[in-house]
């Protein structure tokens, strides 16, 4: 079960990501910006209110917003979880959030934040385009060459968000800074926070998201090299020890071998030394008797 909420600003490709993983996990995305989309687009008296807000780049109100979410979150595929991405952007939000999440038991388990620096932002948005049919999202870096989504047997027009014009951008963004960005310190706090870098392929960004969320192989891989290489470094140490074991026996070994040869050769010493000495007391004894011959012969002359 995945109960998650991608936070991030706009262009951080928190709606790209979300797809992916709703693809491979089979749990639903849930944007609000989706939604609200889908509510302008059908003319609904939500929709029309917040169709002005939405081209200037400001927040819809938290009423429209709440009751969009809460009817989503209620549908019978968001039960075994939920991909929230867009909602909340707001404290306020966020608080109703939690509240809502404790009234149906389905508790937030974790926060991800897409890290994405501002001049890749404004690129990302800029150069968006999107499917008319599917809502499919591309880059005018990575285009097709007809200009069309070939997704469900292709064929469908490309356009531009009208708050993905250049104007409207600025606004954005300053928007995310003043109200959305307080939450990271709020969901810090919670304990649920967890930043992905959100730059480098879509590929790249999936496995970081995996990782942080401890899903798929590439997690389990990740344990596994990391339990390989701790055992490699075991035995390496292990090897390392017993290398240094027999190294200090062998110096003990010939060191003992040494003062033995050592004490064997003082030995050899001494025994040649001692005659030697015998020697020297009979040679000061014969000068001895010799210089007392003399004194005695001196004293007699006198
Ligand atoms: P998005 O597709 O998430 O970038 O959202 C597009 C626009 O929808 C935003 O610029 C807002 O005008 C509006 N919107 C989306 N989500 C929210 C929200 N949680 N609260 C208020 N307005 C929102």
């Amino acid at each position: 079960m995945m109960r998650i909420v991608l936070l991030g600003a706009p262009g951080s490709g928190k709606g790209t990501q979300a797809q992916r993983l709703q693809a491979k996990f089979n749990v639903p995305q849930v944007s609000s910006g989706d939604l609200l989309r889908d509510a302008v687009a059908r003319k609904t008296a939500l929709g029309l209110k917040a169709k002005a807000a939405m081209e200037a780049g400001q927040l819809v109100s938290d009423d429209i917003v709440l009751g969009l979410i809460r009817e989503r979150l209620s549908q019978p595929d968001a039960q075994q979880g939920f991909i929230l991405d867009g909602f909340p952007r707001n404290s306020d939000q966020a608080a109703t959030l939690s509240k809502l999440l404790v009234e149906i038991g389905q508790p937030l388990q974790t926060v991800l934040l897409m890290d994405v620096r501002t001049k890749t932002l404004i690129e990302r948005l800029a150069g968006r385009r999107v499917c008319k049919h599917c809502g499919k999202v591309f880059s005018i870096a990575t285009l097709p060459d007809d200009m069309t989504c070939a997704k469900n047997l292709g064929g469908h027009e490309l356009f531009q968000r009208a708050d993905d014009k250049e104007e409207v951008i600025a606004k954005r963004l300053d928007v995310y800074q003043s109200q959305t960005k307080p939450l990271i310190d709020h969901y810090t706090k919670l304990g649920l926070l967890k930043v992905i870098k959100g730059e480098g392929s879509l590929d790249a960004i999936t496995t970081r998201m995996e990782i942080a969320l401890a899903l798929g192989k590439s997690s389990i891989n990740v344990s596994k090299k990391t339990t390989k290489k701790k055992s490699k470094a075991r035995t390496k140490s292990k090897n390392a020890g017993a290398k240094a074991a027999k190294k200090v026996a062998k110096k003990k070994s010939a060191t003992k071998l040494k003062k033995a040869a050592v004490k064997k050769t003082s030995a050899q010493k001494k025994a040649r030394a001692k005659p030697a000495v015998k020697s020297t007391k009979k040679q000061t004894k014969k000068v001895t008797k010799k210089s007392s011959k003399k004194l005695v012969k001196k004293s007699t002359r006198r």
